[in-house]
């Protein structure tokens, strides 16, 4: 067996995977409403027909072959890689059997239909049959996969490669008792921003130029992209030479759009980013969910809500929307950076959103333990939210029932949206010392030098290293919370009028 008839075969399936990418996205974005039910079965084809292959007797024999000792030693680095990330994928899906896997799927399709009209109902019960059913398999299929320590483990690892509960519980332990206090002291000492003047209309045709422009400021390649706008703002990759961005325009929320727009961008220049030299491999994706997320906030927060981007940017927003010209940049810096503890997680902002993440990782792994039932969430979760954000949801709709994961089987997701922000954090000041002077770069308009700086880090490696080695590879030390706290209480401090006392 030689390894060019594994890649051949890989080759196959990431076509199928890419056009079945391809699909989801014309669905997402062009397709007209009568074509969606045939198109739902295209694509159900299509995906079915990848994972056949990946699930395959042929695909076992590559797997059995490549991992003997023997063989595996005479591997290079890429292809040992290439073979062991295939080689768990195989592992992990081929340990459940395929009819509990498609009732799964069943299951999650039916519980993301009836979460809707849960959602809209704010009727937490009738959502509860469908949730307790999609735990039952959560559960079964982590005794299938194995696991070390915590049966969450297995799931995490599923979005997180490598991450146990066990070294989670402790960042969040640690990050929970600095951010709490700290967010109490924003509210309560702090001089709240005016943010009266980014009220207005802004016309979607004006933010579509805008989007277009702030993506090319970025270098987002728009030679292997395009932006289009849908419901929610996402990013895809069709492989080489195709990465897609989407993003949706408020007439009456200017900052949305753009934030969405740059939050995918990041994502998107990820994607565009990874070494041509792994295309059709196994490697040709990103290490984990969360060090894309860390990605997509970088350019999001680090960048899209920093000053020294917007003393470049500023004067090219007044140019389009008259309503700013009078406004001085300084004003305008501290409007998009309130902070406000709310009830609902995508409208968190980048100081309270660890906090929503927190609440859904300790709910997650308590009901995965066995320690709470489904029945007891709204208590759990309102109890919480009062705890650690200080509000109190007024229903379930803004509650328990306002995220999609659940309904949609995706155990261990939520955590991937803190690590991003951890991760971001820690990347970045790791790229302020290789760039000292990187805010005048920023200020400049050069934001290619940050994003050379990550191209050559992170982006190209795509999933070469597990997320815990490239961290340590790239900014010398394993995950901390540390230089996050460190940015917020810097920034917000400042913003807010805090002088922070000593930290001993
Ligand atoms: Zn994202």
């Amino acid at each position: 067996m030689d390894i060019k008839e594994f890649y051949d075969y890989y080759r196959e399936i990431a076509q199928y995977q890419n056009v079945a990418a391809l699909v989801e996205w014309d669905m997402r974005t062009k397709m007209p409403p009568k074509a969606a039910a045939d198109r739902s079965m295209v694509a159900g084809k299509l995906g079915r027909t990848a994972f056949e292959m990946m699930t395959s007797p042929r695909m076992g024999a590559f797997v059995e072959f490549f991992n003997r000792p023997s063989i595996a030693s005479q591997l290079n680095e890429t292809d040992h890689r290439n073979v062991a990330l295939v080689t768990k994928q195989y592992r992990k899906v081929s340990a459940i059997p395929a009819d509990r896997f498609e009732a799964f799927i069943v299951a999650c399709s039916r519980g993301e239909h009836v979460w809707q009209e849960a959602k809209g109902k704010s009727d937490f019960g009738m959502f509860l049959p469908c949730l307790e059913e999609i735990i039952g398999f959560e559960k079964e299929f982590v005794e299938y996969e194995g696991y070390e320590q915590n049966r969450y483990d297995a799931l995490l690892d599923d979005y997180e490669p490598s991450m146990t509960t066990a070294e989670l519980q402790s960042i969040i332990d640690g990050l929970k008792q600095e951010l709490v206090p700290f967010i109490r002291q924003l509210q309560e000492h702090g001089t709240r921003p005016d943010t009266s003047f980014l009220a207005g209309t802004f016309p979607v045709s004006e933010q579509a130029q805008l989007s277009r422009d702030v993506l090319t400021a970025m270098t987002y390649d728009f030679g292997a992209g395009r932006i289009d706008e849908t419901e929610h703002p996402f990013t895809t990759s069709l492989g080489v030479g195709d990465v897609r961005v989407t993003t949706h325009y408020y007439e009456h929320d200017l900052m949305s759009a753009l934030f969405s727009t740059m939050h995918e961008g990041g994502h998107g220049l990820y994607e565009q980013g990874i070494s041509e030299e792994y295309h059709w491999m196994p490697l040709h994706r990103a290490a984990s969910m969360g060090v894309h997320e860390s990605q997509s906030r970088t350019w999001e927060n680090l960048v899209g809500r920093s000053e020294a981007f917007w003393r470049f940017y500023y004067p090219r927003l007044q140019g389009r929307f008259a309503q700013f010209r009078d406004v001085p940049v300084e004003d305008f810096y501290k409007a998009i950076n309130v902070v406000e503890p709310s009830l609902v997680r995508i409208e968190a902002d980048e100081v309270t959103y660890n906090l929503h993440i927190m609440l859904r990782f300790e709910i997650e792994e308590a009901l995965i333990g066995g320690r709470v039932q489904a029945a007891d969430l709204p208590r759990f979760w309102n109890a919480k939210m009062k705890e650690y954000l200080g509000v109190e949801p007024p229903d379930d709709a803004h509650g328990v029932l306002q995220d999609v994961h659940w309904a949609g089987g995706m155990f261990g997701y939520f955590p991937s949206y803190m690590l991003g922000n951890l991760y971001a954090a820690q990347f970045f000041a790791a790229a302020r010392e290789a760039i000292p002077n990187l805010d005048e770069e920023l200020a400049a308009g050069h934001l290619s030098v940050l994003r050379e700086w990550q191209r050559s880090n992170i982006h190209a490696c795509g999933a070469l290293y597990d997320p815990k080695d490239l961290l340590v590879k790239v900014t010398g030390k394993p995950l901390d919370y540390h230089p996050f706290m460190d940015q917020v209480r810097a920034k917000y401090g400042r913003i807010y009028g805090i002088v922070e006392r000593e930290r001993d």
